[in-house]
């Protein structure tokens, strides 16, 4: 039977997959799973049946299973945090292995790839723009990874992932390409099918959608990448438990009319913000709920902080409520100064992560909040 297209895949994921028939798949909280007989634990398949937790559980199972297939991969691994997933990424490097990635990356990518340099002597090599010819040129026979995130965290730049998978692997075959897809979410963009090997995701945002996890995830295309993988996941242990993997599968049903809603709001909150006189520049790719804005004036930008009363001021994105932050103190404070003033985060830019509230509210509520 061909592959089902991904709204029929979310909307019956996980079930009719439990042994009593419940149609949704129930929450297996077990740590252990019994053995038939001393025959059935020598056939054991890792990959079937159940054996301990750190290993599998249904619900991380079924949820493995279907985010592989929304990021048409051969493979997907449920961690702890969109971090854990990057962890797991690059846990294939090697000291003296070379890492490159663009200028614009979720604040805590920088703090790791440090971390990666100085404990364990990857060569970490940032790019100073978004060139692909700049990108290109610094591929190398050490080169083993490359990092794109599009649309990138803050400042939205787009990426052609096709454009990088196909000229990185044209200077280097075995140079894997990896997309953070956090932002766009397999709804907008599948980046294994335009030629990346990884897809990771903090499942933290758009995937749960609700602000109520923690959580990460990893889709890879090569089975031999998928087996080293599949081995330092479940020996590391740092898997996601059955209970965020319940709510993570349940979720991820309603990812399309969530993200189809979040950027209709989105575009309506835009078309204020550019018509707003107190608004200096609007950054958003055209789709998705992430509007990042600056303000002309300092004062603005408190008054929009301390004054929001249907908008959050929080941290993280993607979820049914509104947020908003200010990357330059809080998700980018660890990037290096002139890397921030480089980059465009500065005091005056603020990211709004745009929920589903009705988007009249939303705009009234950044109007009262500036004074007016
Ligand atoms: C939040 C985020 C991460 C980190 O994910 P956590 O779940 O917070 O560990 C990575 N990449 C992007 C683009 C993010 O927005």
């Amino acid at each position: 039977m061909s592959e089902k297209s991904l709204d029929t895949i979310i909307a019956q994921a996980g079930n009719h997959l439990d042994g009593k028939k419940a149609v949704a798949l129930p929450l297996y909280f077990s740590s252990n799973y019994r053995h038939d007989s001393l025959a059935e634990a020598k056939n054991f398949d890792p990959h079937r049946g159940y054996t301990y937790s750190r290993l599998a559980t249904p619900n991380r199972r079924a949820l493995e299973e279907t985010m592989a297939r929304l990021e048409k991969g051969t493979a997907a691994f449920a961690v702890s945090s969109g971090m854990a997933a990057i962890q797991l990424a690059l846990s294939i490097l090697k000291t003296g292995d070379q890492l490159i990635s663009l200028d614009d990356l979720y604040g805590g990518d920088f703090r790791y790839f440090r971390c990666l340099h100085d404990h364990a002597g990857v060569d970490f090599d940032q790019l100073d723009g978004q060139s692909i010819d700049d990108l290109v040129a610094k591929v190398s026979e050490k080169t083993k990874l490359v990092w794109l995130e599009t649309p990138s965290n803050p400042m939205m730049k787009k990426v052609d992932i096709q454009a990088v998978a196909t000229a990185v692997h044209e200077k280097n075959p075995q140079t894997l390409v990896a997309v953070d897809n956090t932002f766009y979410t397999p709804v907008y963009q599948q980046p294994l099918t335009l030629g990346a090997d990884i897809v990771v995701h903090s499942a933290t945002k758009y995937l749960s959608g609700h602000n109520d996890l923690l959580g990460g995830i990893l889709v890879c295309k090569d089975p031999d990448l998928a087996a080293k993988y599949y081995e330092y996941h479940i020996t590391t242990g740092d898997t996601l438990d059955s209970f965020d993997s319940w709510l993570l599968l349940r979720s991820l049903k309603t990812l399309t009319v969530r993200v189809e809603r979040h950027t209709s709001n989105a575009q309506q909150v835009v078309k204020y913000l550019q018509g707003e006189p107190r608004v200096s520049k609007v950054l958003y790719p055209g789709k998705g709920g992430i509007i990042s804005f600056y303000l002309k004036d300092e004062d603005d930008v408190e008054k929009i902080l301390n004054n929001v009363k249907v908008i959050t001021f929080a941290e993280s994105l993607g979820g049914i409520e509104s947020l908003i932050t200010i990357p330059f103190y809080q998700t980018h404070a660890d990037v290096e100064l002139d890397q921030r003033q480089r980059l465009g985060i500065t005091p005056r830019l603020l990211r709004l992560s745009v929920g589903l509230e009705d988007p009249t509210d939303l705009v009234n509520d950044l109007k009262q909040a500036l004074g007016k």
